[in-house]
């Protein structure tokens, strides 16, 4: 295909914007070429700019659940644009849709809306700190939680793509708070928990991995997390910004039947504007600001065009009763018809997959955590990459992303694109 005045966007964006893009998992640094821009989307597909359509396996990194310009969504943005779009006061539709995710989400009191997941991260562990007066926190090595200064410590994602896992401009001494742990290792936890023991104040995590490519937990991972928490008075925070409202109405904690002590949402909760939100139990919420001493705050919170689009998107979500089976069968499909055309072709991969969320990794190994999805042939990513752009099928520009599975899409698309895995398939 032809990317002629993509190249020529892309020129006149790099000029004024750093790299061109206003992300840098959007750039295509790590699979060469130029970044393709969009005209427009619908439903399951993408329009560039140059006139083709693409099948779209990245649904804006995970908030088009529904599809593209899903009509509730779009209809209440208006509506609400019509009647002003910010006021810095309180409106009603902040506590409607509150109220429906509290509903939606177990074990949740109260919910506070930021305009980010990366800001949803930075002040649970904020929340968490205050309320256990403990410094320290525990990451995993590929596990992904924004760009806050505390996270960029062996971040997946965009961060791994560009091979800067530490940051230049993250101090020291806030790195030195970020104790670092291997994904679905849990003996690799009790370790650092004994090593700091009374100093850490949280452990933060992405329930299913999907900065790695997709790595669900292994059987017992998050139990045990749950019970290491309860030993020594540390708070659990599960990072839900891509699983919340994916993976089951109330997200990885209903799909795993563990409760989190703070849980953070973005992404879908936004409907495709930008929201992020954190919630809790009532002892730990009611340590925010203005009920208690730990600060919190934002201009645009809760603003009126985010709130109308994310209320819209969890009624959608919470009145099918069948969406996530739906999404699940798709991706069960998908997986399933993947996998036969690239053994038929002799590729060696593995797929991972749960729920909505799937990633091909070009390695037979078990990929459990972040060393051994790094073992991926990037080569033969690269070329399957810019195979299924030839093809009209759209996936993230990296290895170490997930890709998102939209109910838009119909079994034709699917079919469609496991024709293209399986003509791709024989160049690699
Ligand atoms: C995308 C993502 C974030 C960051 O959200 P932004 O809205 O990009 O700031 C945090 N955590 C996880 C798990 C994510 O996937």
């Amino acid at each position: 295909m032809i990317y002629k005045r993509s190249s020529a966007l892309f020129t006149e964006a790099e000029k004024v914007i750093p790299g061109g893009v206003n992300s840098p998992v959007r750039a295509f640094k790590a699979v060469g070429g130029t970044p393709i821009f969009v005209k427009g989307a619908k439903g399951a597909y993408l329009y560039d700019e140059d006139g083709h359509r693409l099948i779209d396996y990245i649904n804006s990194w995970g908030p088009m659940i529904l599809g593209h310009a899903f009509e509730p969504v779009v209809n209440a943005v208006i509506d609400k644009a019509k009647k002003g779009t910010s006021f810095g006061m309180p409106t009603e539709i902040e506590t409607k849709i509150a109220e429906l995710a509290v509903s939606m989400v177990p074990n949740i009191d109260k919910i506070r809306f930021v305009n980010s997941g990366t800001e949803a991260c930075m002040s649970a562990v904020r929340l968490a700190r205050g309320y256990t007066g403990k410094d320290k926190i525990i990451k995993f090595a590929g596990c992904y939680h924004g760009h806050s200064d505390s996270f960029l410590i062996q971040a997946g994602s965009g961060a791994v793509t560009f091979g800067t896992p530490n940051s230049p401009g993250v101090t020291e001494g806030t790195a030195k708070d970020t104790l670092l742990a291997r994904y679905n290792d849990l003996e690799n936890v009790s370790q650092l928990i004994e090593v700091n023991k009374n100093e850490i104040a949280c452990i933060i995590i992405e329930p299913v991995a999907g900065n790695m490519g997709c790595i669900p937990p292994k059987e017992g991972f998050l139990e045990g997390l749950r019970n290491l928490c309860d030993a020594h008075n540390i708070l659990l925070i599960f990072d839900e910004v891509m699983t919340g409202f994916r993976l089951a109405k109330g997200g990885a904690q209903e799909l795993y039947n563990i409760k989190a002590d703070i849980v953070c949402f973005g992404k879908v909760i936004g409907g495709g504007l930008p929201v992020g939100a954190f919630a809790a139990r009532n002892e730990i919420m009611n340590h925010l600001a203005p009920l208690g001493p730990v600060y919190q705050a934002g201009t645009l919170s809760g603003n009126p065009l985010a709130m109308a689009a994310g209320l819209a998107m969890l009624k959608a979500l919470n009145d099918d009763v069948e969406v996530f089976r739906r999404l699940d069968e798709k991706t069960t499909y998908l997986h399933e018809g993947m996998s036969k055309v690239l053994n038929e072709n002799r590729v060696v991969h593995t797929v991972n997959r749960i729920g909505s969320m799937i990633s091909v990794h070009f390695d037979d190994a078990a990929v459990v955590d972040f060393d051994t999805a790094a073992k991926g042939n990037n080569e033969t990513f690269k070329k399957f990459f810019h195979g299924m752009l030839n093809e009209g099928v759209y996936i993230a520009p990296s290895a170490f992303e997930t890709w998102f599975i939209t109910d838009a899409l119909t079994y034709e698309d699917l079919d469609f694109t496991i024709a293209a895995v399986n003509q791709v398939a024989k160049t690699l």
